[in-house]
């Protein structure tokens, strides 16, 4: 399967600095930030936030005798809202960034510490993502539709994720990021087993990313069920704190180095629809989009895979996202979208309008099916839908 053809483009594996998760974590925040040496941190927070996690942060950073410059995170990763937080922290001489909140608080504090040359440390507050370890941002029109992604020449400093935070937080904020996670292996598969294929950063997979992406996948299969129920009762045991590692440093590693395809190709591209983008969260997305590439490689894949989404509440065909197979113009938005994302064509077969239509007709029909069969109360309790 790793062939030993030659490769004249080289494999490059990067992570974040240090990786640190644990109950409570976030009282001791103050510490950690000795390792990036500290004395201002501006702290990229929304309004919601302060009043919680901001408090613990604020009162441990008091401890450790680190000034918090707070600047209110309004809701958008877009190119406007970024220049607002470079602005109000340019003249308060911070010698480090805390982006505390989901992805796109995440990944807007990413493209906000890059800007002022400061370290970024990473306090994802919900595990529905796989934003925190990544030296990327994705960005959004202030609209929220996706327009592309912003590369930065260091991952974070520090990502700290309290597990105590993530099983307060909803129970629908997991179950998305393991949408997210569970795509990791099924595109890394892919780009390594493609030659032509390349990571997001340009190279080829490692092993370790590929190896870190299955691992992901198997934590997902064997864990994902016991760590939302850990979830629903606000409780942190084994299978969550495996959970959240895997949503996010297995993921984050995973997709980083190991690379993209079709899953979320078709996942950005659904941002361009407002029925799913409002309504719908990024690794939700991502679920919908793993099973259309599944379908272009293996059925029987598929189909276990949309039995596990199933279980837990992902979305498994387009009515589970507000659309249906007569939305004609919707579902040719989303093949427009995803043809224009590059990593859709790392899959081995040439990929085409045609064939991503078939196949996203086909997972749909297969999600259909699984729905049916095993019911669809998880995915309508996550939905609020009862
Ligand atoms: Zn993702």
């Amino acid at each position: 399967m790793f062939g030993s053809e030659i490769e004249p483009v080289p494999r490059v594996f990067v992570a974040p600095q240090r990786y640190i998760q644990g109950q409570g974590v976030l009282d001791h925040i103050g510490q950690y930030l000795s390792l990036v040496n500290a004395k201002r941190a501006g702290i990229l927070i929304s309004r919601r936030g302060q009043s919680a996690d901001g408090v613990r942060i604020i009162e441990s950073l008091h401890k450790s005798k680190i000034d918090p410059i707070v600047t209110t995170f309004k809701g958008e990763c877009s190119i406007d809202e970024i220049a607002l937080h470079v602005d109000s922290l340019r003249n308060e001489s911070v010698d480090c960034l805390l982006a505390v909140g989901g992805g796109k608080c995440v990944d807007a504090g990413k493209c906000v510490a890059y800007r002022l040359g400061v370290p970024v440390v990473v306090v994802p507050t919900l595990a529905s993502n796989d934003a925190p370890c990544s030296a990327l941002s994705v960005l959004y029109s202030p609209e929220g539709v996706s327009t592309g992604a912003e590369f930065f020449p260091d991952n974070p400093a520090i990502v700290i994720v309290d597990t105590g935070v993530v099983a307060n937080a909803s129970e629908r904020f997991l179950v998305a990021g393991m949408g997210d996670a569970m795509a990791t292996w099924y595109e890394a598969r892919v780009c390594m087993q493609n030659p032509n294929a390349r990571t997001t950063i340009g190279a080829r997979p490692t092993l370790a990313s590929c190896a870190i992406g299955e691992v992901c996948a198997q934590t997902l299969f064997a864990e994902g069920e016991a760590a939302a129920q850990a979830v629903v009762s606000n409780a942190v045991d084994a299978p969550l704190e495996n959970v959240v590692e895997a949503n996010t440093l297995l993921s984050g590693l995973g997709f980083e180095s190991g690379g993209l395809a079709v899953a979320h190709g078709i996942a950005q591209a659904y941002t361009a629809v407002p029925a799913v983008n409002d309504n719908y969260l990024h690794g939700e997305m991502v679920a919908m989009g793993t099973l259309t590439q599944l379908m272009m490689e293996s059925e029987e894949e598929a189909r276990r895979v949309a039995e596990f989404f199933c279980k837990v509440g992902l979305p498994v065909h387009l009515g589970q996202i507000s659309l249906g197979t007569n939305d004609t113009n919707e579902i040719e938005t989303v093949i427009e979208g995803a043809m224009a994302w590059p990593t859709v064509h790392n899959m081995p077969m040439t990929v085409t309008a045609d064939l991503l239509r078939r196949s996203i007709m086909d997972a749909h029909g297969l999600g259909l099916s699984v729905a049916e069969s095993m019911g669809d109360g998880a995915y309508r309790r996550l939905q609020g839908l009862e």
